[in-house]
């Protein structure tokens, strides 16, 4: 469960905390909201492989189902981190079990799950109805993201947390991703603010992920689909380089 902690000189005692907690493989983390900068706490399972135990309380199904829709959403086209809910509920037709035999999922049953996923803090709904990852999510499963999905997996230039949500440099090559939060204090006091890495003109308006009030995309391209027909796809077939610029989010 995620806690708020605004205390300061908390360090110590999580170091303390997390010298025990190591033998059991689990972890405190502190983070911050990457909607609105506010400072969020997780205990996190610092083994990647144990998603399973992570995500108590739910079924197989209902955790293949959840899977997918991690897939769909780090997966999406051009760093959107999201998917339409049309999207989501597309998901839970493709649900296959071991044997490669399709998983009936109704669209009420789907529609529930979401709701259940949601209530659990699994993902955010936006108000137009796009989904994407949870501050519980990024901070819980951290190392599973991170060992399943590799590279798409981006960090902040600045903090070195995942980032699902900021800003991007305006150059295609260039690696720099800001949350809002980190961009707003990096940049407070420069007049002409420049890419921390490559140093071009910061423009702040080129952006990944969704903010809290823009629309859910109608339709989302996947960069690569990693499950189908268990091959093991991976790589990204279609080449980086378009700056998606959200001048009216
Ligand atoms: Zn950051
Ligand atoms: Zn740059």
């Amino acid at each position: 469960m995620i806690e708020r902690s605004d205390q300061d000189g908390f360090t110590d005692f999580i170091n303390q905390l997390n010298g025990g907690l190591n033998n059991v493989e689990l972890e405190f983390r502190r983070a911050q909201d990457e909607l609105n900068g506010t400072p969020v706490m997780a205990l996190t399972n610092t083994n990647g492989q144990k998603i399973a135990q992570v995500a108590t309380g739910y079924t197989p199904t209902e955790l293949e189902y959840f899977k997918h829709l991690l897939d769909a959403i780090v997966m999406a086209d051009d760093e959107m981190f999201c998917i339409s809910s049309t999207a989501a509920l597309h998901e839970a037709g493709r649900l296959k079990n071991k044997e490669n035999k399709p998983l009936a999922l109704t669209k009420r049953e789907a529609e529930n799950l979401l709701d259940r996923y949601i209530a659990d803090q699994w993902f955010i709904r936006s108000k137009a109805g796009a989904y994407s990852l949870s501050m519980r999510t990024l901070l819980e499963l951290q190392t599973y993201l991170k060992e399943t999905y590799g590279d798409q997996i981006q960090e902040c230039t600045l903090c070195m947390e995942i980032i699902t949500k900021g800003q991007r440099c305006s150059v295609a090559a260039c690696s720099s991703r800001l949350h809002q939060h980190c961009s707003s204090t990096y940049f407070r006091n420069m007049n002409n603010p420049k890419c921390p890495t490559c140093h071009t003109a910061w423009s702040s308006k080129v952006l990944i992920g969704l903010s809290d009030g823009a629309s859910a995309p109608s339709k989302v391209r996947k960069r690569a689909a990693r499950r189908e027909n268990g091959a093991a796809g991976g790589e990204e077939d279609d080449a980086e380089g378009s700056g998606r610029n959200q001048d009216d989010a």
